[in-house]
């Protein structure tokens, strides 16, 4: 979705300077790399995706090419310097690196000598937001009259600390598990409007997950799981017989998505039992009598059901697994006390 967002319309629509912001640990800096080598690369492919081979692309793996800047804050040299002198005193209240503003006075120069292959120059900034004012200020300068060819690609976790100068001059590419509202809204797009919400807070607020599910007819064997939860019938044969004609549908149901789905019922009830909270199946009708039901044998039988998570790829008998699992699960759903 952010590759089509900022590529959409080919590289020549690319913006000049742009900053991408998110949690730790969602790719961001993975994409910042592809999207430099994507600049440089001298033989870019149709799907826009850098050859990898070309002259730009080894030297960029090398971390040698001529017009390319990383810019990453400094350890902090200067208490290093001072830690060897004053018996590493300084060396342990070492700070967090910053950005400092001769770091960002090189790239002026940097940005204002012409390129050495007569192609893009790039300049990418993770953790920006280490960059103290000055630094940020000296930056700013340079990303108010870029010269053409030249690219920015900011990188940030903490984007309260930037500048609003320096998000202002950027395209702000946010990373992430998208908001519901938006998700939603990207779900309607790929015509699942119906329901939508539903199926987004059981893949946890992944809309691409859902996307997949309806790719894979996986939506349809859902529904009617969840039906069979919300009423099972009393015998664990017959809602096993059930089940089994789920896993034989068009689709890619498959068991080990019929056991994950029948466990995170389990969790829903237990946790409407003790905490009033439905995590995954809030946009499904409720079963009746859940105030009636034993949290204690609900948990119990979330334990017992992640058993079967284990075996849930390759079960000696498909049947008798689902008799084992229905049993088990109808077993929770005895009322406290009997
Ligand atoms: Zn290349």
């Amino acid at each position: 979705m952010i590759r089509e967002q900022l590529l959409g319309q080919g590289l020549d629509h690319l913006p000049h300077a742009v900053l991408l912001v998110g949690p730790a640990g969602v790719g961001k800096t993975a994409f910042s790399e592809q999207l430099a080598a994507l600049l440089l690369c001298e033989s870019v492919a149709p799907d826009l995706t850098a050859c990898g081979e070309c002259q730009a692309c080894r030297w960029l793996d090398a971390g040698n090419h001529p017009d390319f800047r990383r810019v990453a804050p400094d350890g902090d040299d200067e208490a290093e310097e001072g830690a060897a002198e004053k018996a590493g005193e300084k060396a342990k209240k070492k700070s967090p690196g910053i950005i400092r503003i001769a770091q960002i006075r090189e790239l002026e120069s940097f940005v204002f000598t012409g390129s050495h292959r007569n192609g893009n120059r790039v300049m990418l900034v993770t953790e920006a937001e280490a960059m103290p004012p000055a630094a940020a200020n000296a930056l700013l300068k340079i990303l108010e009259e870029p010269p053409s060819n030249v690219y920015f690609i900011l990188v940030s976790s903490k984007t309260k600390s930037l500048l609003p100068t320096i998000r202002s001059r950027c395209r702000v590419i946010p990373f992430g598990a998208p908001d519901a509202a938006a998700a939603t809204a990207w779900l309607a797009d790929a015509g699942l409007e119906k329901q939508a919400a539903r199926y987004l807070q059981l893949a946890g607020g992944a809309p691409m997950r859902v996307a997949q599910w309806k790719d894979q007819g996986q939506l349809a064997p859902i529904d009617a799981l969840v039906d069979s939860l919300i009423s099972p019938p009393a015998d664990p044969i017959a809602l096993a017989a059930r089940w089994d004609g789920l896993l034989k549908g068009d689709g890619v149901f498959r068991m080990e998505n019929l056991v994950e789905n029948v466990q995170r019922w389990v969790f829903d009830l237990a946790q409407e039992r003790m905490a009033g909270e439905i995590r995954y199946h809030g946009g499904w009708p409720r079963p009746k009598g859940v105030g009636n039901l034993s949290p204690t044998a609900l948990m119990t039988a979330w334990r017992d059901i992640g058993q079967f998570r284990r075996s849930a790829r390759h079960p000696l008998n498909q049947l008798l697994f689902l008799e084992s699992l229905a049993a088990h699960f109808l077993r929770a759903l005895r009322p406290a006390g009997q």
